[in-house]
């Protein structure tokens, strides 16, 4: 089931019968407070939140909702430079997206994200045990999710997570940000290269700045820490 959180009705309306007539099922909800009361009754797979509602803004309800149970977060933003800003909070969104979009658009990116939660629980069963990857003081364990720095557990949004694990699985090679669109978002289109820039902003700020090299131009690299 997916919530849509929107107080623009006929923004609302059109995410609705698109959804619906994609089989998915759909609630939709105008205002922040109504929203994180849905998220707790109904247990959505996913929200669709407009940064601005009514009551309380999107940023509080999604870390209200993650607070009890992580859910996949597609957010809804009115500028690219208030992406930017929200990414930088750590508010803890898996996507965004800048408003005007295509309902086309919006579909792939919430197929996507579904599948990549699908993906994550196949991963973590647990006939497929996967090593930790361990860089200096840095622990990153696929099975549980978890990722400590300095023995201090580090909360990543499903996304910075995917991101870490598929920079760290191959230290010091650059990854293009279409090669990152492609791994961890699935898109096969390079027009949301700038949500790969934003994500790396997020995680830079949780796990510091020296792990994750900028290489201009061309995409980022995972420098591991040595101990010496
Ligand atoms: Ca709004």
């Amino acid at each position: 089931m997916i919530l849509v959180v929107e107080d623009e009705p006929t923004i609302a309306g059109a995410i609705a019968r698109r959804l619906s007539a994609e089989g998915y099922q759909v609630q939709t909800v105008g205002d922040g407070l109504a929203a994180v009361e849905a998220a707790s009754s109904l247990q959505p797979d996913l929200l669709v939140l407009d940064v601005m509602l009514p009551g309380i803004d999107g940023l509080e309800v999604c870390r209200r909702v993650q607070a009890e149970r992580p859910v996949p977060v597609l957010m809804l933003t009115a500028r690219d430079d208030e992406t930017d800003k929200l990414v930088g909070l750590g508010v803890g969104a898996d996507d965004y997206m800048t408003k005007p979009f295509s309902m086309r658009e919006l579909l792939a990116r919430i197929k996507a994200l579904l599948r990549r939660v699908e993906r994550a629980k196949v991963l973590s069963s647990p006939n497929n045990e996967e090593d930790p990857i361990v860089a200096g003081d840095l622990v990153i364990d696929p099975n549980s999710r978890r990722v400590t720095r300095g023995g201090q557990e580090i909360h990543l949004t499903p996304t910075e997570f995917d991101l870490v694990v598929f920079l760290a699985s191959s230290p010091r090679t650059v990854r293009t940000r279409e090669k990152l669109l492609e791994h961890v978002w699935d898109w096969a289109d390079a027009s949301g290269t700038r949500t790969v820039d934003s994500h790396i902003k997020g995680v830079r700020r949780k796990l510091g700045a020296d792990l994750i090299r900028t290489v201009h131009g061309v995409g980022y690299a995972f420098e591991p820490v040595e101990d010496d």
